[in-house]
């Protein structure tokens, strides 16, 4: 584990109005509990960003290194949660990276959020660390809609190593979606950015996993994607010294996700990627309360 250096800051507001991509998937704004995310992916699009959603130089320079937590996160919250907000937690850190287990900012979070229920809420992590929260999380679950979406980038382990090696290994990763599930929380296997794998290995374990629709993207390449958020340059370095380039060509990835989308369906699943695939997280229209 790298060393983890965790500062406060008061925030001005903590939800924020969503545009482009989180916008089009369904979601009306975004919940981002701290600045940096200490997982510190080698791929990691956010600080590609530059300045925005609040990001500071040091952020994009030394990604990773150190998170700036909002101290007055739920308080916030309290004032500015609304019934029919659709709410995605977060485009910018995952809500449970490392500096969150000394931090502990989420049951508080996840607190405010029982108590103004928005419209529908959507966990977006790779962090086994959210089962530390899991009787907040059945709470909230009875609430509103609730939905977790887990990452699982690769099904090999070295990969995993060399991409994001202060992730979780892969079979605690796998262990925290089966979790979650007999939990009763609404949770999604997103095979995103998929790294280097066998794809019908990758899609078979999340077909196991989880009974929904799976979700997946592949690396965000500037050929595809000429402005906005891209893949770092750490993981383009990685690649081409492992002879990996391939997988960010978008022929090759587009013959990647219609293998797994056909594995997919001959087993009864839809694979789904894109704002098609982002939008299974943003659904509304079916919660009934269970308390
Ligand atoms: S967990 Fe997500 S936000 Fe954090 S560094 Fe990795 S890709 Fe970026």
């Amino acid at each position: 584990m790298h060393a983890l250096r965790i500062y406060e800051a008061e925030a001005r507001s903590i939800l924020s109005a969503t545009t482009g991509f989180i916008a089009a998937a369904g979601f009306t704004h975004s919940l981002t509990p701290a600045r940096n995310c200490t997982y510190g992916c080698t791929y990691c699009y956010v600080p590609t960003l530059g300045i925005y959603g609040g990001l500071k130089p040091d952020d994009w320079r030394n990604w990773g290194q150190f998170s700036t937590f909002k101290s007055n996160a739920a308080s916030l919250l309290r004032r500015e949660l609304r019934p029919q907000q659709v709410i995605y937690c977060s485009p910018l850190v995952d809500p449970y990276q490392p500096a969150e287990a000394d931090a502990r900012r989420m049951p508080a979070i996840l607190e405010a959020l029982a108590e103004h229920p928005p419209r529908a809420f959507t966990l977006q992590t790779r962090g086994p660390l959210i089962l530390r929260d899991l009787d907040a999380l059945v709470a909230l679950a009875a609430r509103t809609i609730l939905r977790v979406s887990f990452s699982i980038t690769t099904d090999r382990e070295e990969i995993r190593r060399r991409y994001e090696p202060h992730c979780a290994p892969l079979a605690d990763r796998w262990d925290t979606v089966r979790a979650l599930n007999r939990a009763g929380i609404e949770t999604y296997a997103t095979l995103a950015p998929l790294l280097p794998c066998d794809p019908e290995a990758l899609i078979g374990l999340a077909i196991g996993a989880t009974t929904g629709d799976i979700i997946g993207d592949p690396l965000h390449t500037r050929v595809s994607k000429p402005r906005g958020a891209t893949t770092r340059e750490a993981a383009l370095k990685i690649s081409h010294a492992s002879g990996f380039e391939a997988w960010h060509e978008p022929g090759f990835q587009d013959a990647l996700v219609a293998r797994m989308a056909q594995y997919a369906r001959a087993a009864g699943r839809c694979f789904v990627t894109g704002t098609e695939g982002f939008s299974r997280l943003a659904r509304v229209g079916c919660f009934a309360a269970r308390s």
